[in-house]
């Protein structure tokens, strides 16, 4: 049915559903390939698939997504994390050794910074979010991959109510242009959260107000890391160097497209 439906990844959809319908791992399934499920699992795998079949993501309808090797928890109030903001890992671990002070402006389930501080365990952080309940996610993301106690959560529009300075900011924020939002495939558009997604007029607004705060937020050594979306690289760069940042190189995606961009006091 999923491949009828010209869902590319049928075959590894149909076994991650099946796998969370009958509460197994992909190890058991293996081993035991002619195991008769039973009915209500039948019937709940079957409405699974449905699911799928109306475009729904797997990851929203199993409630996780692995994101960087770890497994976070996904709600409706979140951005399901993509592949792509691994980009933006990759490139902010050199930047973060030792005691380092990260902080993830609009952190959603948290993926960036849980990330950050699993693979960086002398480094803290601050994430905020404007959404209280995609707080809530981040808090069980970050108990679940044992970074809690060096994270603190805060509710917060942008840099409104943060205090301090860190060594690193990053961001993965809304960058679609509003108008543009209808034209998004279902799976988008029907899904991930609408604040999560759009970043007003332009699709900068969100750049604007992370490039005007971030001086004055950034350690005099510090540096911004942003995801961008496909062609903003030549406006956001402006729009951060306006403010007298530097512009320190680019990150490109799997797609071979600019995913991420680094900016440094100068
Ligand atoms: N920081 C989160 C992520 O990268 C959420 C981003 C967003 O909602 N735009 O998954």
């Amino acid at each position: 049915q999923l491949g009828l439906r010209g869902i590319v990844t049928a075959a590894l959809d149909a076994r991650l559903l099946m796998q969370f319908a009958a509460d197994m791992r992909h190890e058991e399934i293996v081993a035991e390939p002619d195991l008769i499920l039973a009915p209500d699992l039948a019937q709940r795998f079957w409405s699974f698939v449905a699911r799928r079949c109306a475009s729904e993501p797997v990851s929203r309808i199993v409630g996780s997504r692995e994101f960087y090797g770890r497994e976070f928890k996904v709600t409706p109030a979140v951005l399901d994390p993509r592949a792509d903001t691994e980009t933006l890992i990759a490139a902010a671990l050199p930047l973060a050794r030792g005691k380092c002070r990260i902080l993830d402006l609009g952190t959603g389930s948290g993926a960036i910074i849980v990330t950050l501080l699993a693979e960086r365990p002398e480094a803290s952080g601050v994430a905020s979010d404007a959404s209280e309940a995609a707080l809530g996610v981040a808090r069980v993301n970050a108990e679940a991959q044992g970074v809690s106690a060096r994270l603190r959560l805060l509710r917060a529009d942008w840099f409104d109510g943060i205090e301090g300075r860190f060594d690193l900011i990053v961001s993965n924020p809304p960058y679609i242009a509003s108008a543009e939002i209808a034209g998004l495939a279902i799976d988008v558009r029907g899904f991930d959260p609408l604040a999560a997604l759009d970043g007003g007029v332009d699709g900068l607004g969100a750049y604007r107000r992370i490039a005007a705060g971030a001086p004055g937020y950034l350690m005099p050594k510090g540096h911004v890391l942003v995801e961008i979306g496909a062609g903003q690289e030549g406006d956001v760069r402006r729009l951060f160097e306006a403010q007298g940042l530097v512009s320190g190189g680019q990150a490109f995606d799997l797609g071979g497209h600019v995913r991420c961009l680094a900016f440094g006091q100068p």
